[in-house]
């Protein structure tokens, strides 16, 4: 079975292409590497043993993609690839729209050339909107506040419409909840360009000094303690969800939640990495950031019920792996 892994390069694909050749999974990468470095190529091979096909393409770009569809067999794809800051994607919204839109036509495009029969693709639970929780795949779409958002409502919507009219492929969306955690190894993680936007990477820079104070956004949330409530997921159990839609992906269209189904509260993650880590983070509390929903987390019975996986690693664990990851750069 050979996978191809858009986006591969990157966080949550690496974690994804670890399992897979673990697995026995014949796993071809297509970054440009424009948010990852090729040095994860190796990382990889120190983890599994085995170093993944990787082509530098940019998967908007339909020519390139034919290249290895022509050289390769793929019976499923994996599409990560994309851009992901949303604060950016306000400013620059066709930058977003061009990239994500357009890799995911131009994969879509080939999987019905060269008759791929699995599709999966990387959303996110900002579909949901403000919704109320816990969110259930039945859920309505609500209208995103940004860019990058949207682009994950509309590339649903394209690879459902294509699904739909074409029974040779089947179509997975995956929303994901809030990845966090990094590899045991301390290899690989996520490795954000810049200040980092998120809050677990920018608690391990506050960890590490390299930022002075991390500011919570917001302490008068209808939540258990005022700050924001995320579904924080580790993002090695993220990357068996995965595997798992792909053994166990159905005909047509399905979507599933990817999160444990248990919400953390800011204070509360801040607490257990200090605990787990024994280190100080200090803080602020200051005004809630423009666009956050108070809580989000999932319903995660349907991926249970339908594919078999559930998450296996706790809060603490994340706070553990992100610290050792960030500690190793
Ligand atoms: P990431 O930035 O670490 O990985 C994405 C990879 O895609 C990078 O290696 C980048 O170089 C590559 N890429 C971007 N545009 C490309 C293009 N046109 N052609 C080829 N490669 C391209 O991000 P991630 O956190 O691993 O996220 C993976 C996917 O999951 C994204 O689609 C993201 O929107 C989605 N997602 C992420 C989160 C999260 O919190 N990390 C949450 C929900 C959904
Ligand atoms: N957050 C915070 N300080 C930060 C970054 C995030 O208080 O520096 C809060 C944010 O307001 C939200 C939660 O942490 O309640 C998760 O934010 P993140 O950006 O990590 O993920 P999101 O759920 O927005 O995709």
């Amino acid at each position: 079975m050979s996978v191809l892994v858009t986006g591969g390069t990157g966080y949550i694909g690496s974690h994804t292409c670890v399992v897979l050749i673990e697995a026995g999974y014949d796993v071809i990468i297509a970054d440009n590497l424009y948010n990852s470095k090729l040095d994860v190529l190796d990382k990889i091979e120190s983890i599994t043993g085995k170093k993944p096909k990787f082509y530098c393409a940019d998967v908007s770009n339909k020519e390139e993609l034919d290249v290895i569809f022509k050289e390769n067999k793929i019976d499923s794809i994996l599409h990560f690839a994309g851009y992901k800051a949303v604060g950016e994607s306000v400013g620059v919204p066709l930058k977003y729209y061009r990239n994500n839109l357009l890799g995911t036509i131009a994969l879509a495009e080939c999987a019905l050339e060269y008759q791929v029969p699995k599709f999966i693709f990387s959303s996110s639970a900002t579909v949901y909107g403000d919704g109320s929780v816990p969110y259930r795949e039945s859920n309505p779409l609500l209208p995103s506040t940004n860019p990058y958002g949207e682009t994950k409502v509309m590339s649903e919507r394209i690879l459902s419409d294509t699904a739909k009219v074409n029974p040779g492929l089947s179509v997975t969306l995956l929303r994901y909840f809030n990845p966090i955690g990094a590899h045991k190894s301390g290899l690989i993680g996520e490795i954000p360009v810049g200040t980092p936007n998120n809050l677990m990477p920018y608690i391990t820079q506050v960890a590490k000094g390299k930022l002075a104070k991390l500011r919570v956004f917001g302490s008068d949330y209808d939540t258990v303690d005022g700050t924001g409530v995320r579904d924080f997921i580790h993002v090695v159990d993220l990357a068996y969800g995965h595997m798992a839609a792909l053994e166990k992906m159905k005909q047509g269209v399905n979507v599933y939640n990817l999160g444990t189904g248990k919400g953390t509260s800011v204070l509360e993650l801040i607490h257990t990495f200090q605990n787990v880590n024994n280190i100080t983070i200090p803080y602020d509390i200051v005004d809630r950031r423009p666009g956050d929903v108070a809580s989000s987390y999932a319903d995660v019975s349907k991926a249970w019920e339908e594919l078999g996986w559930k998450t296996e690693k706790s809060v603490e664990d994340m706070c553990r792996d992100s610290w050792f990851f960030e500690k190793n750069q």
